[in-house]
Order: structure tokens, then sequence, then C-alpha cells
């Protein structure tokens, strides 16, 4: 038996089939690979006071007093009443259950959903686990005195799961180690038949400590084996772009109607450096919103027309992909008209590709990047399919790069004769680890600093059930805005209250539902009224306070000729106040935006607000924000909303952003591949371990990069790449 059995050559059918269907685990090294969520001491009692209403729980207990009934001649009803020696819980049985083996003085793991019943805490039908036996001795299973509690669901006891694992672990053939022995000897890790026993069946709790650490490793260094090779391929020469003198990007240089900051010149002189090279470039440019990435771009994208090449830019939202070719036009006026009879001596053309536009329009773009008569190709997913052929694609920029997945920026770069450059550009701070892990195949640069003449925002907390004036208050600010000439948004987390969030809106960092199997939740709960939405909101304020201003509405469910439409008019000043989804996160550019009011800020993510606050404050005019929210004062919510009003370091903040999310969900969707691969490894906590084997990783790629010594290692890999193929391939 080995990691690549099926489950059916080691279980019965029927669990087989539910360890399938509930999570998702086919193989024997699936299930090996499922590890637990915690251990438990055998003699200690669960403290029942944390059970709550609606979780699924695991929990150790003695059984008090047990009473029969027959409620009807086929219902019979038996109430067990177990403690924790001060609370009672009442389980209750349906069915006739396993012939009175729960007897008072008896102790044993419950697991079932929290529910009520008058007023008490109540479990139906729990599956249980005797602990001891008549006699009260121990059972074999629990000698090791730690007991392995599972990620589980409502059909899935973590017991049959624990069963499982032991079945697999007494069945498997000694497996080859995927980490070098020298590796292991030098990080002083166990083998890894130990780890695998001992993280499912720990004699004590250092025990599954160092297992744990050993297969921690195992995660880093697959990946970071996947991400060195990736550099190494990625080393492939690619065509020169040197400056030529005289062309658009001077004559660009001398219509940009400001001067770029120190950061801007930095960066730039290092990706002119690196686009006149064979190595491509390969870099992640970091950048505070609103620190002037897009002139970035722009001119790196000039150089290389200038050398004969095309430029793509890749954009994760219609709204933002329309507004890049508009602005991108704006920027280079009769530079980018060729053809037309005012262009510019040197000129290009600008091409925008969308999934929804004209099959007249999409004909013509096409044609003009096919041709080369397009310099600059802008679009969404749609400049991905195979239709589109450049002539001689030689820069690839991707905005906003957390939307996209590696295999999405792979399809890009194959669409070029020789490697494309690749400038990926993104507003969110990324914290080390996860740039060493998620993007660690890339150089980076950062642009810290804002053009001069920024305004600074305001962001204030308002408590709207505790004040609610404040909230009248907010909406004065904004026809005073209004008065003034300035622009507002107001940003709800939904677009119908019934909704569940729409596609292109990031969803907001509730916590995952299912499971939560220790107790522990997010803030969320239930009860609550569900989330502020626009298509709500936007008549109140039309019919409310906000009755004498001009609103518009925006989000991800319009067609796209509205989206762009209701965009330009707000851009043109047409609409004072745009009720919106976050469409509007990422990259709108109206800098005569002055407030922005988040209904429900507290449904946001802390990054997630930080970069919709970077809406506002573009221009001379200093910015408002407010965050409202309901959630009372000292709630982990409201400390989390306390926290962005008080500071504007987007590092910062995202590093808090990482602290309080799921460690899972700051990979972002585009990274689910990667993040079903750590299970283990935290990218806050492991930052040295994740270093130390992106070291070794790039020292054995670098020696043998098919690893063709390594074959236990190269099957790791091949294993990791796969899967992350496969979500991509779910996705397409
Ligand atoms: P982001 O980095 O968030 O993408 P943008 O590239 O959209 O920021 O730039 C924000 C705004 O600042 C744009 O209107 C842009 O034209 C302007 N801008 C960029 N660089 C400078 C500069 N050096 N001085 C003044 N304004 C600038
Ligand atoms: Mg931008």
């Amino acid at each position: 038996m080995d990691l690549r059995s099926g489950l059916r050559q080691v279980l019965d059918g029927k669990t087989a089939r539910v360890l399938a269907e509930e999570l998702g685990l086919h193989t024997v090294g699936d299930l090996l690979h499922h590890y637990p969520r915690r251990y438990q001491e055998r003699d200690e009692l669960t403290d029942l006071s944390a059970l709550r209403i609606g979780d699924h729980v695991t929990f150790f207990a003695e059984v008090h007093r047990v009473s029969d009934r027959q409620l009807r001649p086929k219902l019979h009803k038996t109430d067990v009443v177990v403690s924790d020696g001060r609370r009672p819980v009442t389980l209750t049985f349906f069915k006739r259950y396993k012939e009175g083996r729960l007897r008072p003085g008896r102790r044993a793991y419950f697991s079932g959903t929290v529910g009520e019943f008058n007023g008490a805490r109540q479990l139906r039908n729990p599956d249980f686990q005797l602990v001891d036996d008549e006699a009260g001795q121990v059972a074999a299973e629990f000698q090791g005195g730690l007991m392995a509690i599972y990620p589980a669901t409502a059909k899935l006891s973590t017991f049959t799961v624990r069963r499982s694992v032991r079945l697999a672990l007494d069945q498997l053939d000694p497996l080859a180690d995927p980490l070098p022995g020298d590796l292991r000897r030098r990080h002083r890790l166990v083998d890894v038949m130990t780890a695998l026993h001992d993280v499912h069946q720990p004699a004590s709790s250092s025990a599954a400590y160092v297992a744990q650490h050993r297969l921690k490793w195992d995660e880093a260094l697959a990946l970071q084996v996947t991400l060195a090779q990736r550099r190494l391929a990625a080393g492939d020469p690619a065509t020169p772009r040197p400056v030529r003198a005289g062309r658009l990007l001077d004559a660009f240089d001398d219509r940009l109607p400001f001067v770029l900051t120190g950061g801007q010149q930095e960066v730039g002189a290092l990706l002119t450096e690196e686009l006149a090279g064979r190595r491509p470039l390969h870099r992640l440019l970091q950048g505070e919103v609103g620190s002037g990435k897009t002139v970035v771009a722009l001119r790196a994208m000039l150089q290389v027309i200038d050398a004969g090449g095309q430029a793509a830019l890749l954009a994760p939202t219609e709204v933002l992909a329309a507004q890049h070719a508009r602005s991108l036009r704006d920027l280079l006026g009769p530079l980018a008209r060729a053809g037309e009879l005012d262009a510019a001596d040197r000129s290009t053309r600008i091409a925008l590709l969308t999934g929804s536009q004209s099959a007249r329009a999409r004909r013509t773009a096409l044609l003009q990047i096919a041709s080369g008569e397009a310099g600059i190709a802008i679009g969404t997913h749609a400049l991905l399919q195979n239709v589109v052929q450049f002539c001689d694609l030689g820069l690839v920029v991707i905005d906003e790069q957390h939307r996209f997945g590696v295999e999405q920026r792979d399809t890009l770069r194959a669409k070029a004769t020789s490697p494309p450059h690749v400038l990926i550009m993104t507003a969110t701070p990324i914290p080390r680890t996860v740039a060493m892990t998620v993007y660690g195949d890339l150089d980076t640069s950062s642009l810290r600093e804002l053009p001069a003449g920024r305004q600074p925002i305001t962001s204030t907390v308002v408590p709207a059930r505790e004040r609610p004036a404040w909230l009248d208050r907010g909406w004065e600010r904004v026809t005073e805005e209004a008065g003034k000439g300035h622009q507002a948004f107001v940003v709800c987390p939904r677009i119908t209250a019934a909704d569940e969030p729409a596609p292109d809106e990031p969803a907001p960092d509730e916590p995952a539902h299912g499971e939560s199997d220790d107790g522990d939740r997010g803030d969320g709960g239930q009860g609550r009224r569900p989330p502020m939405a626009v298509e709500d909101v936007y008549p109140l304020l039309r019919d409310g306070p906000l009755a004498d201003l001009r609103l518009g509405m925006l989000h991800g469910r319009l067609p796209p000729e509205d989206k762009d439409a209701v965009m330009q008019r707000f851009a043109a000043g047409d609409i004072d106040v745009l009720v919106a989804t976050t469409v509007i996160e990422v990259g709108v550019d109206v800098p005569n935006a002055t407030v922005m009011v988040v209904l429900d800020a507290d449904r946001f993510g802390v990054s997630q607000l930080h970069q919709l606050r970077g809406r506002i404050g573009r221009g001379s005019a200093p910015g408002l924000c407010l965050l409202v929210t309901d959630a009372p004062p000292g709630t982990p919510a409201r400390k989390r909303l306390d926290a962005v009003a008080q500071s504007n370091d987007g590092f910062a903040l995202a590093r808090l952003d990482l602290e309080q999310r799921r460690e899972g969900d700051v990979l972002g969707a585009a990274q689910s591949g990667t993040r079903r691969q750590l299970r283990l490894l935290s990218l806050l906590r492991d930052e040295k371990l994740i270093t130390e084997a992106r070291e070794e990783a790039t020292a054995l790629v670098a020696t043998d990069p098919a690893l063709a010594g390594q074959p236990a290692l190269a099957a790791a890999v091949a294993g990791l790449v796969a899967d992350e193929q496969a979500e991509y391939l779910d996705k397409a």
C-alpha cells in the first residue's frame, strides 16, 4: 500500500465513499495528509461552557444520568445527561443507542452538532466513543494519552476519520522519503514514516510537534522547488528591448504633466536596464495605493514599443480594463492615435479587448493586435484566449496580480515567441513570507512614496447603532463636498440583500462555514441582519438624505455597457455619488472624489478597506473615509476598524490582516491550489522555516534541475503542480 493507493483498498466501501464526498479524500495519501486539527489530553474533561449552538463539536465528558422513555410504539427516546464536572449537557437519542453502553460514570468522546431544546443545549444522536471499558480499563487505542481531533463534518465524525487513518497507517508500506537525507540531518527532521505516524498517533505532545515540524518542511520544500524551477525556466533568453532615443518614450516624457517621484524614477531606471537585457524582466512592483504604478508601467511599455515590440496589460475586471484604456489614452494623447489625423509623428494605438464587446469591436481589436498596429493591448481574461495573437509580444503587465494565478500568467507568456518580460503590479502590500511563497519566482520592487501634493485621508469609525446622528452628519458631509464640486463613493458589501457575493466581488473575510470543531468562529455569528446591499441603499439615499444630489449605481451584475457608462459619467463629474460594491476597489481613479462611506465596514477585510480608501484623496483636496458599522465597541470586528482608521500604512495593515484572517485566505482565490498544499505551514509563524526551505530548494534545483537524483521529492513536486493545474482547470 502506498500513498497513491485508493482508499477503497484499505477501507470499507461506505467509509471510503463518505471520506470522498465529505472531505474530498480519495487516496491513502489524501487521508494521511488530512491532519488533526488539534490534540486532546485523554483525562481532561472538556469545558462544556464553550459549546455554542450551531457548532459541530467533539468533546470529552462523563455520563451523569440516563433516562429512557417510550414516546410512541415505534419511537423510543433516551436522554443522557453528561457533564464536565460542573455543567450538564443533554444528549438525546431517538434510536436504540447501543444497548445501554452509556451508563453513569463512563467517560466518552462525543461528537455532533450543538442544538437547543427547551432553552438548554442539546445534541441529537451524537456519535460517541467510550474511552474505558466495562471494567474501567482504558481502551487500547486511547493508551497514548493524546486524542487526535480531526476536521470533521456532521456526516463524518472525527472517530471515523481516526479509525480510517489507523487502518491506513497499519497497511502502509515503508515510503521513500521526499526530503533528502542530508537535508533532514542538517535541519534535524524525523523521517517521513515517523512523522506520519506521530502526527496522527502521537505518544506525547512533543512527538506531535516534531512530526508537524517535519511535515511543514515537506510543504515548504515542494513549494519552493516549484518556484525555483520556475525561476530557472523563466531564464530562457528574452528579446532585449533597449531604449531608443527620440521615439515614443521620449515624446511621452516630454508631455508628462508632472515630475516623477524619486521612487518612480528609481524603479523606472531598473526596468529600463532589465528590459534591455537578455534575462527576462520578471518583477513584482508593489506600491501603496495611489503611488503611481501605472505611469511606471506605461513607460516600460513605451520602451518596448520603441524597440519594435508590443505590450499587453491584463486587468482583473472589465471596469478596470476600460479605465486603464481610458487613462492610458489620456496620458498618451496624440501619441496613441496612430493612423488618425491628429496623430503625433511617432505614435501607436491602444486596443481594448473584453469579453463583452461587440463582435465588430472585437474583430478590430484582434486585427490591430495581430498586425502589430496596436502597440498596447489592454484586456481582461479575454486576452488569454487562443484567438488572441500578437505580432511580437515583448512585455506583459499584470495589474493587481492577486486575482490571477500562475497558470494565467503562463498562458499569456506563451503568446510570445521568445519569453516576454513580465511586470506584475499590486497595491496590496504583501508580507515577506507571502511574497516568498506566492510570488517566489519574482524579483520585487516597492514604491513607498506618494506623489507630492497628495492630501491626507481622515478615517473615522461611525457606530451607526450607538450614534445614529454621526451617520446623519456623514450624509451632510457628502452633500457639502458635492456642493464644493467634489464626489463621493458609498460602498456596500452586497448587490442585493439575499445575495451571495457576486463573482467579481472579492468575498469579505467572513469565516468559512462548515466545521468549526474547536469552537473557533469569527464574529459573524447567526441572527445578524443581512449585509447592506447596493440595490436597497441606492433608493434609500436617492429618496432620503442625498435627494438633492445626482446618484449613480455600479455593481458587477450590470451589463458591461452600463458599467462603463456609469464609470464614465462619474469620471466626467456627471454623477456626485456612486453607490457601488467593491468593483471599485481596484484601481478606479477619479481624483475629484473626496468622500468614501463604507457601509457595514466590518464585513470587509483590513487590506480591502485600505484598498477601498485609496480611491479617495487622489487629487488636491483632503479625503474623508467613514467606516460605518454596527459592531459594538471592543469586539474584534470593531478593533479591526479602529486599526484601519488609525493607520494609513498599507504594509502595517497587511501584517494585521495576515494575523487576523484565516491563513489560507491570505493567498487569495487564485492561489487556492497552493492553499490546499499549505496544511500545516503558517505564513505568519514559519518565516524562518520558509526562508531555509527556499535556500535548500534553490541549491537543489541549481545542481539537479529536474530532480533526477531525488525521485521521491520529484513526485511530491509533481503532485503539487498537478493540484494547481486541476484547480485552474476547475475554474476555467
Ligand atoms: P496606483 O499606484 O494606485 O495604480 P496610479 O498609477 O493610478 O496609482 O496613479 C494615481 C494618480 O496619480 C494618477 O492620477 C496619476 O496620473 C497620478 N500620478 C502618478 N505619478 C505622479 C506624479 N509623479 N506626480 C503627480 N501625480 C502622479
Ligand atoms: Mg493602479
